[in-house]
């Protein structure tokens, strides 16, 4: 049975007597060519393993389980269990774990997993900042992730130094992957219809950082400090994130390293900012 048709979603919904639960982020995807694209994009072989998150009723799992050569996925709503298990039970590549995939332990879930993994999943909306922090910095191998987020939130992930959207998590992301912004989703592919409109993001987890830093916290440190008041000029925002450096030294720093300590922090690229943050690990260390 295909659950991109809503038909066949409602009927199974009616027969398990499942209610949205809207803690848990629940907006199952009817939407069969976007289910099938969503595949697609993820670029999933029958040599790759597959971590879905968030599997709702299995309607992505499944076209998942088609693609891949194991899909194990992480749902949260113990409610769910079931249902999924009668719908996907005839697939022999599949794992269900039940669990909060903010608490499990991934590393000992995916123990038996070929690496690196792919991450596929229309995520609940309400853990994406934390989920992808995590999953970004995990040291589990993951090649890419193909995630259905909020709009806002992916054109966050993609944005260009300068524009309005290119914040702190912008620099995070892209420091650890390469995003491509795939295409939107508008809410009536979802029930229940979502307030916002989704999109389609894939990430290219890098083997290695864009820069090479002397610190990488130093360098986080140094993002956070310029974009928590953005609308101040560079030594200003550094200076209030640097409360153990003199505005001289951060000036100097700054000039040093070739920057004029007058602009904005949000028009540095990664590597502007891995060559300031290189220069006060120097100054501090
Ligand atoms: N992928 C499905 C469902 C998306 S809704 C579809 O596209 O139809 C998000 C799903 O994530 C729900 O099934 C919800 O119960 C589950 N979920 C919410 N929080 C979770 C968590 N912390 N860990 C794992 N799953 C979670």
């Amino acid at each position: 049975m295909d659950l991109g048709n809503p038909k066949n979603t409602i009927e199974v919904i009616q027969k398990y007597n499942f209610a949205f639960q809207k803690k848990f982020g629940q907006n199952f995807l009817i939407d069969s060519n976007i289910l099938d694209n969503i595949a697609a994009c993820a670029g999933v072989t029958k040599e790759d393993c597959v971590l879905e998150i968030g599997p709702g009723a299995g309607s992505m799992t499944k076209y998942l389980c088609d693609a891949a050569h194991h899909v194990l996925s992480i749902e949260l709503d113990e409610r769910l269990i079931p249902l999924l298990t009668a719908f996907l039970a005839e697939r022999d590549n599949f794992t269900l774990v039940q669990g909060d995939v903010m608490t499990l332990n991934l590393a000992d879930v995916t123990k038996n997993l070929r690496k690196p993994l792919s991450v596929v999943a229309n995520i609940p909306y309400y853990i994406t900042t934390p989920l992808l922090t995590m999953l970004l910095a995990s040291p589990i191998p993951i090649q890419r992730m193909a995630l259905m987020v909020q709009k806002e939130v992916a054109q966050r992930i993609a944005a260009k130094p300068g524009t309005p959207d290119y914040s702190a998590f912008t620099v995070f992301c892209q420091y650890y992957a390469e995003p491509e912004l795939l295409f939107d989703v508008p809410a009536s592919c979802f029930i229940p219809q979502p307030k916002v409109t989704s999109s389609v993001i894939r990430l290219d987890c890098r083997v290695s950082p864009p820069v090479e830093v002397k610190s990488e916290a130093m360098f986080m440190r140094v993002v956070k400090a310029a974009f928590a008041q953005r609308r101040k000029t560079l030594l200003n925002a550094l200076s209030a994130g640097f409360g153990e450096m003199s505005k001289e030294t951060v000036e100097k720093c700054l000039t040093d390293s070739g920057f004029d300590p007058k602009v904005r922090g949000e028009v540095l690229s990664i590597g502007e900012f891995a060559k300031i943050a290189d220069a006060f690990f120097t100054v501090l260390d």
